[in-house]
């Protein structure tokens, strides 16, 4: 781990966090969960983990987190979510339960449990040209997708699966990244990396 590396939170509220902080660490930031307001103050970037996205809004709701997030978010916070976390950050919800909230910031529209329930999980090779030539080894774990983007929305990787083409599972929208699938149960750090690159660029 590098001392002088951007300090990034992972949210431990709900989710896997455990593995998040150790690919930040390896990806050469100083990892810390975040679970308060205070906490949210003393880092440079944020990882909203997989996990399940109703049970993350009801418990931020309840902790009075979700505000707080919102503002972060809204004052530049680089912040990266995987999985439950890209519904986090995501706009707008397809098959959300009706008092699920968002942290939003990304102008798309993910869909919940898009793979469908037989393929509960699996993992695919994703060519993710922002970090280099090598695919991605990408797991994907009762994952949504992204039905939609706006043009602002950068579109990393898609994967063809289930008989769509070309459906979107990863994308940036300025400081913001987020996956459908789960970087973190890899030995491969080079999106968080590419995230930990993200936060120094807006420290
Ligand atoms: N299906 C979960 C949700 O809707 C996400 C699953 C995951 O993070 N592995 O939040």
């Amino acid at each position: 781990m590098m001392s002088d590396g951007p300090v990034v939170g992972v949210l431990s509220i709900q989710g896997d966090v455990r593995e998040h902080i150790r690919s930040l660490a390896a990806a050469g930031a100083r990892a810390v969960p975040v679970g308060s307001e205070e906490g949210l103050r003393d880092v440079d970037g944020l990882v909203i983990p997989g996990g399940e996205s109703t049970t993350m809004s009801k418990l931020a709701l309840r902790d009075g987190l979700m505000e707080p997030l919102r503002q972060a978010r809204a004052s530049g916070m680089p912040m990266f979510g995987s999985c439950a976390g890209m519904i986090m950050l995501a706009d707008r919800v397809e098959d959300a339960r009706p008092d699920q909230e968002t942290i939003g910031g990304i102008d798309m529209t993910v869909r919940r449990n898009a793979f469908g329930r037989q393929v509960d999980s699996f993992e695919v090779d994703v060519p993710v040209g922002a970090i280099g030539p090598e695919p991605f080894p990408a797991v994907f774990i009762r994952a949504p997708w992204v039905e939609s983007v706006a043009d602002s929305v950068d579109i990393l990787a898609t994967v063809s699966r289930s008989g769509h083409d070309g459906t979107i599972v990863a994308v940036r929208q300025g400081p913001l990244v987020a996956t459908a699938f789960h970087p973190e149960l890899t030995g491969d750090t080079r999106i968080h990396e590419y995230f930990v690159a993200t936060v120094m660029e807006h420290r």
